[in-house]
């Protein structure tokens, strides 16, 4: 008997690859996974042919869409000239622009940019800029970082050890440094505000830094909260010395709005990761922007130097996307065209808050989310899966936070495409509740 092309294909898949964060006992016995073949747009096309709506950007990436014509032609231009070099006393013109625009468009007194290859690898510089710095400073005790409960920051160990969300914790809790997990101002920004300030006040001696994602935790279960937090974490930790690293790896390159989610409260962190929209979905790049005080922290004898990079960090062609990324934020004014759908998108959400079994619903810039049952989003909970199942057989690709629903498509997602995306799933939760 002979089966399709799509068949064999993923009877080789199964054979052969683990995927990330997947049972692969049900993966393997029950998956009918997507099998793309060609993307563009705000559209992802399988090998049978069939479109599907991408209603979370490739994993929060493709934030110009995919394939954009002027970033696949700044990569391949930027590949016949040469594809990498290391970055260790050897540069070159793609990083030395990129850096440049960044710090033109980053939050006020930012102004240097060491590079990475992935959102992990850009916070774990960032504690291990800050973990130096305090020992540079002669404040070897200053060595605890603090994050929030339901963080995400990645999957070094180091990021791991911010983590908030146990799933991905505990299988490592034997090999994570010491992190003092505060309460997250998306569940009560009251009490969150609280806990911080007497932590402070307490324990700051011993703090290096604050670890936040600003106004949106992604992972977490798309929890927002408000600029309050923020501003007042900046306060807080410049009363009390303590850095802070803002993880813009998700909220940045515009996702709740303004070019970065810190615009939003007016702060200028001490370090500030960014990936993920970046590179506009093409290929892994990061950055780690910091201030001249930090990195002032570094000069001196070369036993003060950073003794930390990646083999493709500063990659030429990460960074001739990037610095082309950049370009078509600002020529085609995505950010301004944004806010109008980002208006469209909340206007639909917000009608569904009155559906049974639909709690929670809350929106910021182009990311919607709400819980389906009363419960916070747990990773176990097979209700989200059912919805997305459901929009898949309707056209829309989009996964699951546990119960929690949600979608963070392109930024310059046609008004069409948004319209349909939110169609399919609006008979998507009618059909599973
Ligand atoms: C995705 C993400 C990361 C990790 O980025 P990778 O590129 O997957 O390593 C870190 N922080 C936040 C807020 C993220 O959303």
């Amino acid at each position: 008997m002979s089966s399709s092309p799509r068949e064999q294909l993923v009877s080789r898949d199964k054979r052969f690859v683990w995927h990330p964060y997947t049972p692969m006992e049900a993966y393997v016995r029950d998956a009918q996974p997507l099998v793309i073949e060609r993307a563009s747009g705000s559209r992802l096309f399988d090998v049978n042919g069939r479109s599907y709506i991408d209603g979370n950007a490739s994993w929060w990436t493709s934030l110009l869409g995919h394939n954009h014509p002027r970033l696949v032609r700044a990569l391949t231009e930027q590949a016949e000239k040469f594809c990498h070099t290391a970055l260790a006393g050897i540069t070159h013109e793609p990083a030395i622009d990129f850096a440049e625009r960044i710090i033109a468009r980053a939050p006020e007194g930012m102004s240097r940019v060491f590079f990475s290859d992935n959102g992990s690898t850009a916070v774990e510089a960032a504690i291990k800029l800050a973990a130096q710095y305090w020992v540079q400073q002669d404040k070897r005790e200053k060595s605890l970082f603090l994050s929030l409960e339901r963080a995400f920051h990645g999957e070094t160990l180091g990021v791991t050890a911010l983590g908030g969300v146990e799933a991905f914790r505990a299988p490592f809790a034997a090999l994570t440094m010491p992190v003092l997990h505060l309460p997250s101002p998306a569940l009560d920004e009251e009490r969150a505000l609280t806990v911080l300030s007497q932590t402070l006040r307490e324990q700051a001696s011993q703090i290096a830094a604050l670890v936040l994602e600003p106004l949106i935790q992604g992972a977490g279960g798309m929890l927002m909260y408000s600029p309050v937090y923020l501003q007042r974490a900046r306060e807080l930790t410049e009363k009390y010395d303590v850095l802070l690293i803002v993880d813009e790896v998700f909220t940045g390159y515009g996702r709740t709005g303004p070019f970065w989610a810190c615009e939003q409260a007016g702060i200028t962190p001490d370090l500030l990761a960014t990936a993920k929209g970046l590179s506009g979905g093409l290929l892994p790049f990061a950055a780690t922007l910091a201030t001249e005080r930090v990195y002032e922290g570094f000069l001196g004898d070369s036993s003060r130097a950073f003794y930390y990079g990646h083999t493709y960090c500063g990659n030429p062609l990460g960074a001739a996307v990037a610095r082309e990324v950049l370009q078509v934020y600002e020529e085609e004014r995505i950010i301004e065209k944004a806010a109008q759908k980002a208006l469209l998108l909340r206007e639909r959400w917000e009608a569904w808050a009155s559906l049974p079994g639909v709690s929670g619903v809350r929106c910021l810039g182009m990311c919607a989310a709400l819980d389906l049952g009363e419960e916070g989003s747990t990773y176990l909970d097979p209700r989200g899966a059912q919805v997305c199942a459901a929009a898949l057989r309707r056209g829309a690709y989009v996964r699951p936070l546990g119960s929690t629903l949600y979608v963070t498509p392109a930024l310059n997602i046609p008004d069409e495409d948004l319209t349909e995306l939110c169609d399919i799933l609006e008979a998507s939760l009618q059909e599973v509740l």
